[in-house]
């Protein structure tokens, strides 16, 4: 899987010691406040990585333009659907949990919501390669996913120049 390089040495740096501060500090009080332990350890993680990696990860998509479109169309699909499932999930797992795991329980079901967007907010544009959602200047289109963040390419039908 390809990686964007969106942060510079210094700046990839400081996220990774924050990462890695988040996950021991996590540790260490995870013994006062064990309801925190996950979501502490899930947010460090994040940040390590990032870090690390100097970015955020590019969801491969089909290298056929038209397979590619149809895989992003799934998986915005796949989100509408999603949504249904994080207001079931919240509306019924969370009265039920005990005050004590409600944190735990609130990052679990918010976890499993943004994933389905996050995956393809973070898919392979099949035109200019890189994440649809990587341009922040158009951020109408990429809220619906319309069209590629990057180079504004339209991801609703495959053009008529077929593949690459
Ligand atoms: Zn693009």
């Amino acid at each position: 899987m390809r990686w964007t390089k969106t942060f510079g040495h210094t700046a990839s740096r400081v996220i990774f010691a924050f990462g890695l501060l988040i996950v021991i500090s996590t540790i260490v009080s995870g013994r006062r406040q064990p309801d925190e332990v996950f979501p502490g350890l899930i947010v460090g993680a994040a940040w390590t990585i990032a870090g690390w990696k100097r970015g955020l990860p590019i969801i491969p998509t089909s290298k056929e333009r038209p397979a590619a479109l149809n895989q992003i169309r799934r998986r915005g699909r796949i989100l509408l659907a999603s949504i249904a499932v994080f207001l079931a999930l919240g509306g019924l797992v969370l009265p039920a949990l005990p005050e004590r795991a409600l944190f735990t329980g609130f990052v679990l079901v918010a976890m499993v919501a943004a994933l389905p967007f996050c995956i393809l907010a973070l898919s392979e544009c099949p035109y200019c390669h890189e994440q649809i959602a990587a341009g922040w200047g158009r951020f109408g289109s990429v809220l619906l996913f319309s069209r590629c963040g990057r180079c504004g390419e339209t991801l609703r039908h495959t053009v008529a120049s077929g593949p690459r």
